[in-house]
């Protein structure tokens, strides 16, 4: 558990899966990125699927619901999917009360971050929670990109419709909860920002979704424009580094946080942070 001001945060595993390791790296040669992410027989490197817990204030927010169990065997063994579970299963293995989420918050509705979302029988996991997701994004979901198609599956969220609170950019949630949407990875990604008696911690999604991305350069190529992805790594790790963040890795197979420092040429994690 980490305290940020009025808050408590926590770490939730929901289970792990595995994406092509040069999907995940773009540009970077093999020869670098396979030493912090060594990949499988397929090429593929292990991810973690790991929500965001904030306890305080009366509200318990959940931060992205994972992959959930929506997958047949075909996917299963493309994706490597391993011990994924739905949030509220995650939530009660943690030790909590799945009935206690107010509100969730989902970064983007890509099928690793919104999946768990809802059942097979397409029902919502948390009916009684408000969910939370940017107006921009919810409106790509239903025409997206040839290349970010294969990362919507409209049973993770249709049944949203009409009771979803579509956010309009950046904005406060709560008293030190802050989003900031980000456009590279998918237009209107939302990352919260959650600040209090001098620490913050930044929930980094796709931006950063591993430790070995926490340099400008290291980009997906799952992005739809990575030289705004690169841009906006600029100024957000540039921020994390001056104010001493802690980045919430949504991804990363070892770290559930890091701080990050500018190094000679570029950013790089200084020191993990456990939660
Ligand atoms: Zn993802």
């Amino acid at each position: 558990m980490l305290k940020v001001g009025p808050y408590e945060l926590f770490a939730i595993e929901s289970g792990r899966f595995a994406l092509d390791g040069g999907a995940m790296f773009g540009i970077v040669p093999r020869p670098l990125w396979e030493r912090p992410c060594p990949p499988d027989p397929q090429g593929r490197i292990e991810l973690a699927l790991r929500l965001l817990l904030i306890r305080g204030k009366g509200r318990t927010w959940l931060v992205d619901t994972g992959i959930g169990d929506k997958f047949d065997e075909k996917s299963n063994s493309i994706y490597r999917i391993e011990g994924a579970m739905l949030p509220d299963e995650a939530l009660r293995r943690a030790g909590f009360d799945p009935a206690d989420v107010t509100d969730v918050l989902l970064t983007h509705l890509h099928f690793d971050h919104a999946g768990g979302t809802t059942r097979a029988d397409g029902s919502l996991v948390f009916p009684r929670a408000r969910h939370y997701v940017q107006r921009v994004q919810w409106e790509w979901a239903q025409r997206p990109s040839m290349k970010d198609r294969g990362s919507y599956r409209p049973e993770d969220f249709r049944v949203l419709a009409g009771q979803v609170t579509l956010l309009e950019g950046r904005g406060d949630l709560a008293p030190g909860i802050e989003v900031l949407p980000v456009d590279g990875h998918t237009p209107a990604m939302q990352l919260p920002l959650i600040r209090g008696d001098g620490k913050a911690v930044f929930y980094c999604a796709d931006l950063v979704p591993t430790a070995a991305h926490a340099r400008a350069p290291w980009i997906m190529a799952y992005d739809n424009e990575p030289m705004k992805t690169a841009a906006e790594k600029v100024e957000l790790l540039g921020r994390a580094a001056a104010e001493g963040w802690i980045l919430f890795l949504e991804h990363d197979a070892r770290y559930a946080g890091i701080r990050v420092r500018r190094g000679a040429k570029d950013f790089e994690m200084m020191e993990g942070v456990a939660f």
